[in-house]
């Protein structure tokens, strides 16, 4: 009898453990079983890419008019379902020649998902990115970052990499509330063929989208040049 209780929490500690470290795989910045895995560029040229995830959203029109002003283009990584809900807004970011990323169609957690499931989404929205006008290159990043097997595997045989970032100032509660934390954030930690993840399109997010302006001044002013995530992609050296 106690022997089996001994195996028993033997197993449950395996599956844990198993767990713990499938959790912490899907979301690692540094490795991935299958295809290309980019989080940033390694380059001396002060070059950087802004990426917008999301949308699109309710301040489509803020941004643009933002980075029209100050004459950047940036990456929107946007959903498909998102692109049907706000068709004429999506249409406008291709329209100012912004580059459109894809970010699933449903932005559900791509793990444990099957082939059949995550083909649909990805090339679902590859369509809907055709049908806005967009005739560029069309990169993919997962919702929260997640992946395991399939997702790569898949994109892999695509010949699609997974674009990350290497610069998420929101991920810390205290500076994502605060527009000009996020703006020091990004200028103290800022390094040559970084990506800038950035979410601009919600109400929710207001303080993302007031610290877009004092980002590119800043980044400017040190000499910084802003790109396309493919264009990033033609300077690692
Ligand atoms: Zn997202």
């Amino acid at each position: 009898m106690k022997k089996l209780l001994i195996i028993i929490m033997i197993v449950a500690l395996l599956f844990i453990g198993l767990a713990f470290l499938l959790n912490a795989l899907s979301q690692s910045r540094s490795l991935q079983f299958f295809g290309g895995l980019v989080t940033n560029v390694e380059t001396d040229e002060k070059v950087v890419a802004l990426t917008f995830d999301d949308g699109p959203g309710v301040h489509t029109d803020q941004i643009l008019h933002i980075l029209r002003e100050n004459d950047v283009k940036g990456t929107f990584y946007l959903t498909g379902y998102e692109i049907e809900e706000y068709f004429e807004d999506a249409k406008k970011i291709v329209d100012d020649d912004h580059e459109i990323g894809n970010h699933t169609y449903s932005h559900e957690r791509m793990i444990f998902k099957s082939h059949a499931f995550v083909k649909e989404e990805i090339e679902k929205t590859d369509e809907l990115i055709r049908q806005i006008g967009y005739e560029g290159e069309i990169t993919f990043r997962p919702p929260y970052g997640r992946r395991l097997f399939v997702l790569p595997r898949y994109l892999s045989s695509q010949d699609k990499s997974t674009i990350l970032w290497s610069l998420e100032p929101e991920s810390y509660p205290e500076i994502a509330s605060d527009s000009s934390k996020i703006t020091n954030y990004v200028v103290e930690n800022i390094e040559p063929g970084d990506i800038i993840l950035l979410h601009v399109m919600y109400e929710s997010r207001i303080e993302s989208l007031n610290a877009v302006e004092g980002i590119i001044h800043e980044l400017k002013e040190q000499g910084y040049r802003f790109v396309t995530v493919s264009e990033l992609l033609q300077y690692e050296s």
